[in-house]
């Protein structure tokens, strides 16, 4: 077994920007390995997402057909399964989704190998391949070596920059029969309806509202705020949970991990779980009563106060600064 094989993810035939950020996970493994790069794309209508999928391969697995659309759990570990017998890899590397998070550990069950989901850091300890993750709530941050072969793990987004080197030389490929529907079987499909506003993950500026707001007739005060600077809107899980805003909107471990050059987070604690989501923000601002909050620890800059003063005041400069 050799070779750092990587999966990109794709949706809708699309590929997805982690999957690039997956491929800079595996170049760096493939090096300290010794071993050489290998990428692997499964789905429908694969054309353009073949030719956007960086990552210096030396060769592109492709299993290509209309029926992997629409995606199923059993089909996909079937088709996985396929490529890693054609080409040994002593490693194997997914992008953490939805999707991988239902199928990956069920095609570790059948392999009968070793996985460890949403890792944050891959390293190659002589042949030993140790992975970190957040775990009990991303409060520690667990090391594992991962055992078996090939050894197997999940990527988290937002944490390895895209990779830019060239698409691969060779394309193989594979004519993997879809299997006959299991126990599951696609009845419909029904798509949530995109929150508006800017998306989490491109945003440069996002303002970010908690629990602190009080209560969904106060979210205004964000949106105000996040439309003087052309920002997008970011909250806490329990503003989610309480309804006030859709959880596309939700930033930390079980939301998104945001990337801004400024985070702007009101009436924000600052949970672990939360800080997680902003651990790559460039600048945080909190503007929180209480001075003791711990989002105060990860702040760049502190506003002590309630968020009613502060951000009207706030928004009043800005108009200024820009008429
Ligand atoms: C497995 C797991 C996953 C989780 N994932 C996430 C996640 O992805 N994202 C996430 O956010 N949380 C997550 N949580 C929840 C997390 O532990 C916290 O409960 C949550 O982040 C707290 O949200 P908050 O800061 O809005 O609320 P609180 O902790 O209640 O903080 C509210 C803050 O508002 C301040 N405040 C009150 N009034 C005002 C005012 N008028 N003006 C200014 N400030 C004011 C208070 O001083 C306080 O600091 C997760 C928890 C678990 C167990």
């Amino acid at each position: 077994m050799a070779g750092v094989l990587v999966f990109g993810d794709t949706v809708g035939g699309e590929l997805t920007p982690v999957s690039l950020e997956v491929a800079t996970a595996g170049a760096g493994l493939a090096d300290a390995l010794g071993e050489s790069l290998l990428g692997a794309l499964i789905g429908d209508d694969l054309a353009v997402a073949t030719r956007e999928f960086r990552g210096g391969f030396s060769s592109l697995y492709l299993v290509e057909d209309k029926h992997y659309r629409p995606y199923t759990a059993q089909a996909y570990l079937n088709a996985a399964q396929k490529v890693i017998e054609a080409c040994s890899p002593s490693v194997v590397l997914f992008a953490h989704t939805l999707g991988t998070r239902e199928w990956v550990p069920r095609l570790a069950a059948h392999l009968d190998t070793g996985l460890v989901m949403d890792c944050t850091v891959l390293a190659a300890e002589g042949k030993d391949l140790v992975v970190t993750k957040p775990v009990y709530g991303g409060g520690i941050l667990g090391e594992f070596v991962v055992r078996g072969g090939p050894r197997m793990a999940t990527v988290r987004s937002a944490v390895f920059d895209p990779s830019s080197a060239a698409v691969a030389t060779e394309v193989v490929r594979l004519d993997v029969p879809v299997p006959a529907p299991g126990r599951v079987t696609f009845v419909d499909e029904a798509t949530v309806a995109a929150a508006g506003g800017l998306k989490l993950k491109d945003a440069k500026i996002i303002v970010s509202g908690g629990r602190g707001l009080g209560g969904k007739d106060n979210w205004h005060f964000i949106e105000e705020t996040a439309a003087a600077l052309g920002a997008a809107v970011g909250c806490s899980r329990p503003v989610v949970d309480s309804g006030w805003v859709p959880s596309s909107h939700q930033v930390g471990l079980s939301g998104t991990c945001v990337t801004p050059d400024l985070y702007i987070a009101v009436g924000i604690s600052g949970a672990v779980q939360h800080l997680a989501g902003i651990s790559a923000a460039k600048t945080v601002i909190a503007i929180n009563m209480d001075r003791e909050a711990d989002i105060f620890t990860r702040a760049n800059y502190g506003v002590v106060g309630d968020f009613r003063e502060v951000l009207p005041a706030f928004v009043e400069r800005i108009k200024q600064l820009r008429s």
